[in-house]
């Protein structure tokens, strides 16, 4: 494996790659960080060209750790320094990133990944051992059926080869997913697998919807002064952690989703919009926003285990690459955001 960017995620990953006993080997832009993660006894270099040339040599997976505006440099990067090797991300957004990868010409050996894992905290200090065990892990499915997985408009409808054979041209886009699948499921993941678009519906809602919102929740407590300050519990420490993110790496995600997190950002402008006029008017209540929330909340925990317990609670469905009728299994594993596991063909 080598990652391409040491920072929490691509240096989280070398660690536990690493530790799993899996050959890896990174590339870090700031020299500091090849000094501190060299010091560690990690194989890391500063050097972009020899990386991808080793990693060329080797066949290895190459992982991009860097933030979307990183990636048209890393993808030029790549495309001549490891003309064959296959190729993942971690990034938040993957329409963007499917687009950008099919401008290098590099689709048929790119597969996306989304570790839903993280904090707010950024570099290589803040890398930890661990921090993707029992987290999902998206892989993206786009190329499956062998369309051009070069942007949105991919296998968007859920029928396409349904029955038949993978063609024999997806197999070398086959043999990098399973390789992205193994990779995760290695440093403790549960894969979930979705089509670029339909992750980024979803995560819009999820995540980058989270952010906008922690960031407007801790400007408007702010707006309330210094007791406002002073009394800021639990309550509001929850639902505002993420506004501690590095804002580049926040723009970065909500900008390149935009679509999604406005269709979500409009639904919950509605849902604010009338606890507004309900509190408004002394004749009226906000029993319904209240108590669908509580519901919803309760339908997460049922789904993702109480926080602490440890034991999410998806379905699992397991399957065999390329066999007649896996993609209608794919895809209905996207469906109902299942967890799928391999079977040897
Ligand atoms: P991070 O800790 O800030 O690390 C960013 C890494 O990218 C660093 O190695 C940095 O190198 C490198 N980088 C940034 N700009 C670069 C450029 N122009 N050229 C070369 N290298 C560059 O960020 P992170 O949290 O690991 O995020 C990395 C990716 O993971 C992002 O796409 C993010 O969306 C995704 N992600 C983040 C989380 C999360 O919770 N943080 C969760 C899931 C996915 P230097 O050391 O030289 O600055």
């Amino acid at each position: 494996m080598c990652v391409l960017g040491l920072g929490l995620i691509g240096g989280s990953l070398l660690r536990d790659l690493t530790a799993a006993g899996i050959p890896a080997f990174g590339w870090n832009r700031s020299p500091e960080t090849v000094t501190a993660a060299s010091d560690e006894g990690y194989d890391v270099s500063g050097d972009l060209p020899a990386t991808l040339a080793r990693a060329e040599r080797e066949d290895a997976l190459v992982v991009l750790g860097v933030p979307v505006p990183a990636l048209p440099d890393m993808l030029a990067a790549v495309a001549r320094h490891a003309p064959s090797c296959g190729i993942t991300d971690v990034t938040s957004v993957k329409g963007e990133v499917l687009r950008l990868v099919g401008r290098y010409g590099l689709s048929g050996r790119f597969v996306g990944g989304h570790p839903m894992a993280g904090t707010a905290d950024s570099g290589w200090d803040a890398t930890t051992e661990g921090l993707f065990r029992d987290a999902v892990w998206v892989v993206t499915t786009d190329g499956a059926a062998g369309e051009d997985a070069t942007g949105y408009t991919a296998g968007e409808s859920t029928g396409e080869s349904a029955g038949g054979p993978a063609p024999a041209d997806v197999e070398p886009w086959l043999r990098v997913w399973r390789r992205v699948i193994d990779m995760a499921v290695a440093v403790g993941a549960a894969v979930i697998p979705a089509r670029a678009r339909k992750h980024d519906k979803a995560v819009a809602r999820v995540s980058h919807l989270t952010h906008v919102l922690a960031e407007a929740l801790a400007v408007t407590a702010d707006q309330g002064g210094a007791l406002s300050l002073s009394l800021a519990a639990s309550s509001f420490r929850d639902a505002t952690r993420v506004a501690g993110t590095e804002p580049g790496l926040v723009r970065a995600m909500c900008e390149n989703n935009r679509d999604a997190l406005v269709t979500a950002l409009d639904e919950t402008i509605e849902l604010l919009n009338g606890a507004r006029r309900d509190l408004a008017d002394p004749d009226h209540d906000i029993s319904g926003l209240v108590e669908a929330g509580h519901d919803a909340r309760l339908r997460y925990e049922a789904r993702a285990g109480r926080s602490g317990s440890g034991q999410a609670n998806r379905p699992f469905i397991l399957l065999r690459p390329g066999t007649p009728g896996w993609l209608d299994q794919l895809h209905y594993a996207e469906s109902i955001g299942a967890q799928i596991g391999l079977l040897e063909v």
